[in-house]
């Protein structure tokens, strides 16, 4: 099969050719037909996260079809649409996992991680983690699975926030605007200082006010959702935060939070991460997304693109989410 694959950190994928692999005990080998590029395949690549399976796919935005079922499968059948999330595997009996937390299990494997991913013809996945889907655009799907669903863990954390300021609008921000617009809540996007196309981008889906992180908001928010991993705007977050609200950090990588004075804290406020997510969180949301329903901006790009996608994901040269497409 064709792949594109990371050889070390901090260099370009190579697209190579490799043997098609072998679903294993619960496994599942899926046709892929999409993937969606995420930021966190970006820190993976950058060499942000320690110790990646090298050589490894990346890629854990996954829609793809199944076509071959291991020994032990039960959840999945043959010719079924399926996604393939970031969680691809957890121990089930740490106190975490007994918890209905196993987003935080310390055995947990990654999808595109510490296992192959898909930037890929074929991939194998957990049968247990793989979410059933529709037979919509794959590539419009794609973008559920992480972007979408961490998002969507991210919101829940703010509560029940009526305004929610938003910290970068990429492709997590533009699908959690959409459910807040759905949920009749309001919400500030803001953007690179200057980038005027992302904040034209957020008033098409409803944006209250947006602007660049040097500018305010008329009105603070009631919590903050800080989906770019730059940590200069968790002080910024929390000065145009009412009292008791929350800022959420939606990103696995974040550069240092500066020192900030305990005034901006006080008044019963806080600061949270989402870190991965569970099982439950897919259902819960590929559930709400038909009802909304979610319609994602996508860039699609071939699989052979890989790189170009990611460049311009990492410059922001887009507005949405970067698709890979396979070819038939
Ligand atoms: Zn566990
Ligand atoms: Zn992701």
């Amino acid at each position: 099969m064709k792949a594109m694959v990371l050889t070390q950190p901090n260099t370009r994928l190579v697209e190579s050719t490799l043997p098609d692999p072998v679903p294993g005990h619960r496994e599942v080998l899926i046709k892929v037909h999409a993937c969606a590029v995420c930021r966190t395949d970006l820190h993976v690549i950058d060499g942000d996260l320690p110790h990646p399976a090298l050589p490894l796919v990346p890629g854990h935005e996954i829609i793809g079809t199944v076509i071959v079922t291991g020994p032990g499968v039960e959840q999945r059948r043959v010719g079924e649409r399926v996604g393939v999330p970031w969680l691809a595997w957890s121990c089930g009996e740490c106190a975490y996992c007994r918890s209905g937390r196993e987003n935080l299990c310390d055995a947990a494997r990654f999808t595109g991680y510490q296992i192959n991913g898909g930037y890929a013809e074929y991939t194998v996945a957990d049968a247990r983690y793989c979410f059933p889907l529709p037979d919509d655009d794959a590539a419009q799907l794609a973008p559920l699975l992480c972007a979408g669903l961490i998002g969507y863990r991210a919101l829940r954390m703010a509560g029940a926030a009526n305004r929610v300021g938003i910290y970068g609008f990429g492709a997590a921000a533009h699908i959690v605007a959409q459910v807040l617009r759905f949920q009749g809540r309001e919400f500030d996007a803001y953007t690179r200082p200057g980038d005027l196309a992302s904040q034209t981008f957020a008033r098409s889906l409803g944006a209250a006010w947006a602007g660049g992180t040097d500018q305010a908001a008329p009105a603070p928010a009631d919590a903050a959702l800080i989906f770019a991993p730059a940590g200069a705007l968790v002080p910024l977050a929390l000065r145009r935060m009412e009292k008791g609200g929350i800022v959420i950090c939606a990103g696995i990588h974040m550069s240092e939070i500066p020192a900030f004075p305990y005034d901006i804290l006080w008044g019963e406020r806080s600061i949270r991460s989402v870190a991965n997510l569970t099982r439950r969180d897919g259902l819960e949301f590929l559930d709400l997304a038909p009802r909304i329903p979610l319609r994602t901006e996508i860039q699609r790009f071939a699989l052979a693109a890989a790189n170009e996608a990611l460049q311009q994901l990492r410059r922001g040269e887009f507005q949405g989410a970067a698709v890979l497409t396979m070819q038939g």
